[in-house]
């Protein structure tokens, strides 16, 4: 679902020029799920943004589902992003922030209210369809984010430290629940992480170093 060769991506500011990714390969296949480890500041979050579309690279290509058209529309309706820091709309509920992807595609009829109301009864929080944002913990913001992913039935999420806010059990079970949905549903998934544990439990782990994965 995911082919990116040689990618490169460079930072300037001022006379400073930051070669942060110098010729990555990717490849995920459908359903699979892949992790990306490295040290802070090894360019996982600049990798995870080219992949999804928010940033353009300096060099190298990438293909979604056999297809270089990477554009908004297109993207989508094959990916579903899951950011550390949550991104829910505060204005409005819960379920209204995991129908957004279908409202932004097009639609939210009553079919699209009901996926969106059981992807929030399979994260757990049938109970909290109306609360804002604010009125929720942070686990729960981040399971109402991976139901947003899931909202469009991507066939790729990529996730960066989606756990990095959260202590560490909130993080293992918002890990596992991402996981499990994935492999139910046939997504791939890549997921960026700081955490061994959760690197271990994807089908292939790999690091990024000196602006390569391995
Ligand atoms: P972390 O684990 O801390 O999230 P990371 O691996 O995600 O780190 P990136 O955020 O991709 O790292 O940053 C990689 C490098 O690029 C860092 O040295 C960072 O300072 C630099 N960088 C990131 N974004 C920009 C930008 N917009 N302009 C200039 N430099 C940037
Ligand atoms: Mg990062």
């Amino acid at each position: 679902v995911l082919a990116a060769r040689g990618l490169r991506k460079n930072y300037v500011s001022g006379t400073q020029r930051l070669e942060v990714l110098r010729g990555v390969d990717l490849t995920v296949a459908g359903g699979e799920s892949v992790s990306i480890r490295g040290e802070s500041g090894s360019g996982k979050s600049t990798l995870l943004n080219l992949l999804a579309g928010l940033d353009a690279p300096d060099g190298g290509t990438l293909h979604w589902g056999g297809s270089a058209d990477t554009g908004t529309t297109r993207r989508g309706n094959f990916l579903g992003i899951v950011f550390q820091s949550f991104y829910l709309i505060p204005e409005i509920d819960a379920l209204n922030n995991v129908l957004m992807p279908a409202r932004i595609r097009g639609g939210a009829g009553a079919t699209e209210r009901a996926r969106a109301a059981e992807l929030l009864r399979r994260v757990g929080l049938a109970e909290r369809a109306k609360h804002l944002p604010a009125q929720l913990s942070g686990g729960e913001r981040q399971r109402v984010a991976v139901a947003r992913a899931l909202m469009n039935a991507p066939q790729l999420i990529l996730a960066d430290e989606p756990t990095g806010n959260l202590d560490e059990r909130t993080g293992d079970a918002v890990v596992q629940l991402l996981l499990s949905l994935c492999a139910e549903t046939q997504t791939a998934l890549v997921l960026v992480t700081h955490n061994a544990a959760h690197a271990a439990k994807t089908q292939r782990a790999l690091f990024l170093r000196d602006g390569v994965l391995r």
